[in-house]
């Protein structure tokens, strides 16, 4: 039913989401400029995240040596001559980009706002590192006219998982800052990003998080299946035979599960993760290709007659001490 609404797709894309709130297509011009992560600095005993490479998810990290400006035009022109595109959003994508003085932050939203093609910025940080300097320089930003959206690691609602990572903060955390910038800073446009492929991850828990999404302020939502990458801890445990990979039939299973539970007023950015470096990917070997992933769950959605909000309407409350917070 809702197919018609999202130009056939069985889900809300994010392109369309971009496309009704700017009247055109924007790109997203991922760059590398934060160096760090609490987790990288040990802060209160933290440790890298298990599944976390070196280049602390960064698309292009080759760039981040070059000064943001040279990254801007480079990628920017990449994208403009593959895709035709006018018009992008600079995404601040590696490590934890409000983790360093909110002065740094505040410089380079200065380069970027000189390039007159670009319409905002995408921040990408975590549930602890929002201070009142950076909600107040994103507020500055989006009075400026500048759209805002901040994209939140959460990884997972379930603390079991999140100590299993390594991640270092909670999933109350995780609430409780997305809270915080929706009532800080209400034109900031907030999304989240959710890992599937946990140990022990039921089909059950994949649809409690699909729940706890739709109860959250939240306008969009990016899953990535959990892969293992060179020089990480996951790849010590992969290698000991202490982890096992999810298989594409299940992360598929999964990733439908949870858009047909998930508000269809919630866009999504993909669905599906791939490494950008290939070399770096150990397993599975599926993650390899984005567009496979992606086709073979749009097939098996539309095969079996699935949509994202499918379910949404028969949703019944969320548990645990989260609920108190939504
Ligand atoms: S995933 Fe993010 S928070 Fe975790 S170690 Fe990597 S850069 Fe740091």
């Amino acid at each position: 039913m809702n197919h018609q609404l999202w130009n056939g797709l069985p889900y809300y894309p994010i392109s369309q989401f971009y496309k009704q709130k700017f009247g055109e297509k924007v790109y997203k011009v991922p760059i590398s400029v934060a160096q760090s992560c609490p987790n990288r600095e040990g802060l209160r005993g933290m440790k890298v995240c298990n599944f976390c490479d070196v280049w602390g998810s960064a698309a292009f990290p080759e760039f981040r040596e070059l000064e943001l400006q040279k990254q801007i035009e480079v990628t920017k022109s990449r994208i403009a001559k593959r895709f035709n595109a006018q018009k992008f959003l600079i995404y601040f994508q590696a490590y934890t980009n409000s983790f360093a003085k909110t002065s740094e932050l505040r410089k380079q939203f200065e380069v970027a706002s000189q390039f007159s093609d670009v319409l905002g910025f995408v921040v990408g940080t975590r549930p602890d590192c929002l201070s009142e300097a950076v909600l107040e320089l994103w507020n500055e930003y989006t009075d400026k006219g500048y759209f805002l959206a901040v994209e939140l690691g959460v990884q997972s609602f379930d603390e079991q998982q999140l100590l299993w990572m390594s991640r270092g903060h909670t999933a109350l955390q995780s609430v409780k800052g997305i809270r915080k910038i929706v009532n800080k800073c209400p034109k900031v446009d907030l999304g989240i990003h959710l890992m599937f492929g946990f140990p022990g991850e039921s089909d059950e828990d994949i649809i409690e998080s699909a729940k706890i999404c739709s109860d959250l302020p939240i306008t969009n939502v990016k899953i990535h299946n959990l892969h293992v990458l060179k020089n990480t801890t996951l790849e010590k445990d992969f290698l000991k035979g202490k982890f096992t990979p999810i298989s594409r039939e299940d992360y598929t299973r999964q990733a439908i599960l949870f858009l047909q539970h998930l508000n269809p007023q919630i866009a999504v950015h993909r669905l599906a993760a791939v490494a950008s470096r290939h070399d770096e990917l150990v397993a599975p070997d599926w993650a390899k290709s984005k567009l496979d992933t992606y086709q073979y769950i749009i097939d098996s959605m539309k095969n079996n007659n699935c949509f994202q909000g499918q379910e949404f309407a028969k949703k019944k409350t969320t548990r645990i001490t989260l609920k108190a917070n939504l």
